[in-house]
């Protein structure tokens, strides 16, 4: 009766009415999924996403004979795999927006659902999600941690626990996304995370999740502090991939 008289509106245009979908489907289609292109089956970086950078060569690994970008094949990064369901940019950039920075919580049960509804078919099994923790300032300041929503809504779907408090932020940050230096972004994240507790994930799969992934350098900083309490494998699962500026 409700939803006559107050038909849901697209939380994404604000326009079109809905009955049962989360989006409409102008928004939906407006959603780039990383699925659909081809991808480093390392980081989960889709090629051709970056202009003419070192991370556009790609190769076969020799070892595992897996398709990988030049970062990858590297050997830069310490976690498993990373994943992401789409591109950061258009109608989905504005919600994560919406939803970080002005408050906009019921837009995180659409997030949660376009996580949940796309996860990736070859994640390994996991024991536990892991959601990127924020400093307690911005916390303090938004009231609720975006990965934390997220987190929480894909251990439920996924059956499985999920530790709000396993890893903490012991500094500020500045956001990863307005920094363009690479070098910089990682100096920006070093040491900025710690584990609450010594071997607390010992013998664990975790996966590790938050919104936006850009150069990997907070989920490398995180996977590392994971596998150093023990944690024996660790993924990263973010709902968004950015494009560096
Ligand atoms: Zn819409
Ligand atoms: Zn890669």
């Amino acid at each position: 009766m409700l939803d006559i008289l107050f038909p849901k509106v697209c939380p994404s245009c604000r326009i079109a009415a809905l009955k049962t979908e989360n989006l409409c489907s102008l928004c939906f289609s407006d959603i780039r999924f990383i699925n659909d292109w081809s991808f480093c089956q390392k980081c989960g970086v889709p090629f051709g996403f970056f202009d003419s950078t070192d991370e556009d060569d790609t190769g076969l690994d020799l070892k595992s004979g897996e398709h990988l970008c030049g970062k990858c094949i590297k050997g830069k990064f310490c976690f498993e795999k990373a994943r992401s369901i789409a591109i950061y940019d258009g109608k989905i950039r504005d919600m994560i927006i919406s939803f970080k920075y002005e408050g906009k919580l019921s837009i995180g049960d659409v997030l949660v659902d376009i996580l949940t509804t796309n996860m990736p078919k070859d994640l390994d099994s996991f024991d536990s999600v892991v959601p990127v923790p924020l400093h307690i300032v911005k916390l303090r300041q938004r009231e609720y941690n975006q990965s934390v929503i997220l987190a929480t809504g894909l251990a439920k779907y996924a059956g499985v626990n999920c530790d709000l408090f396993g890893i903490k932020r012991t500094r500020e940050t500045r956001p990863q996304i307005e920094i363009v230096s690479e070098d910089e972004r990682r100096r920006n994240v070093k040491g900025a995370f710690s584990v609450t507790e010594d071997h607390k994930f010992k013998g664990k799969s975790i996966l590790l999740v938050d919104d936006v992934f850009t150069t990997g350098s907070t989920s490398e900083e995180c996977s590392k502090m994971l596998l150093n309490s023990g944690a024996y494998k660790v993924q990263v699962l973010t709902l968004t991939r950015a494009k560096r500026m």
